[in-house]
């Protein structure tokens, strides 16, 4: 089984400053580090140390940060469908951080508003009923709804996970197998919590439901079981890109034994996404290939 990640990819600066810009100010500040971002990128860079099959579809400009983006990928067994969106920058954000740990960001989503159906469906021109089609929230309206209906018949396994929160995701949610939400997606989408929550989504037609509850853990629903499972214990440096470790391990656990989602599939993120909170950073943080293997026991 292959997966098949649509999304973006983006290269994160991280620069610290004394203290925050006021308007109309210029101030010093030192590069600190130039990193891999993007949900998509995040989200198949773990899957695919998970030993799956990784796909990533993501669409990319023809720069220098373009250039970046690919020679960072040709690092990790991604299997990468890069697109070129002529005259856009490549997405990037700014990330301000001061001494005292505030932060201040600043993205561009440029390359991923433009990548269109076609060229996405165009990626998945192999892909085999069974496989996982994994969306977040950074593509157009028009370009999720359209994968997500692409994949399905394919007989693909959707899975989405509603992340930057979008206007238009109550509409999709009819075409989305397994959901993955943490507690304020799951709150502004449902105007609930916990059980009653998931029961929402589930009537919505979601098959699979995981929320996920920071350091509280994660609970597992589907029509005739409802699992909770608790977080692994941890020092706890920096939780950035958790959840992206979590829906991908997770997924992929599951993939690899071919299963669907269970117990020991949450499990298994559970302790990935321990050891992203306990170090530094996003894609550097992150599990990996011969830690996933002891995870996955594989
Ligand atoms: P982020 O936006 O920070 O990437 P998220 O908000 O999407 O994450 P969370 O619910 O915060 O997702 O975390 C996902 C999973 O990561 C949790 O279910 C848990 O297993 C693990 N996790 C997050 N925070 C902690 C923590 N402080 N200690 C241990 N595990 C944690």
């Amino acid at each position: 089984m292959d997966a098949y990640v649509i999304g973006n990819v983006a290269i994160d600066e991280t620069l610290a400053v004394s203290a925050m810009p006021t308007p109309g100010a210029s101030i010093l500040g030192t590069a600190q580090s130039r990193d891999l971002g993007g949900k998509g990128a995040n989200q198949a860079i773990v899957m695919a140390r998970c030993g799956l099959r990784t796909h990533l579809v993501a669409g990319v400009g023809e720069d220098l940060r373009g250039d970046l983006v690919r020679q960072r990928l040709s690092a990790e067994p991604v299997i990468r469908h890069l697109v070129p969106i002529a005259g856009r920058s490549t997405d990037f954000s700014i990330i301000l951080t001061t001494l005292d740990g505030e932060n201040a960001i600043v993205t561009t989503t440029d390359c991923a508003q433009d990548l269109d159906v076609a060229q996405c469906v165009a990626a998945l021109e192999d892909a085999q009923p069974g496989d996982l089609a994994v969306l977040q929230g950074n593509l157009t309206n028009a370009v999720t709804r359209g994968v997500l209906e692409a994949a399905r018949s394919r007989r693909m396994v959707t899975a989405f996970n509603p992340s930057p929160l979008r206007p238009f995701f109550d509409d999709l949610w009819s075409l989305v197998d397994i959901g993955f939400l943490n507690e304020g997606e799951t709150a502004a989408l449902t105007d609930a919590t916990g059980e009653q929550a998931a029961r929402k989504l589930l009537a919505m037609g979601v098959k699979a439901v995981v929320l996920t509850f920071g350091r509280d853990g994660a609970l597992l629903a589907t029509d005739d079981r409802l699992i909770r499972i608790p977080a692994v214990g941890c020092p706890v440096v920096d939780t950035t890109g958790a959840g992206d470790t979590f829906m991908a391990t997770a997924l992929a656990s599951a993939a690899l034994r071919g299963t669907a989602l269970d117990h020991a599939a949450i499990e298994h993120a559970s302790k990935a996404s321990a050891i992203t909170v306990s170090r530094q950073g996003t894609q550097s943080a992150f599990p990996t290939v011969e830690e996933l293997a002891a995870i996955l026991d594989r």
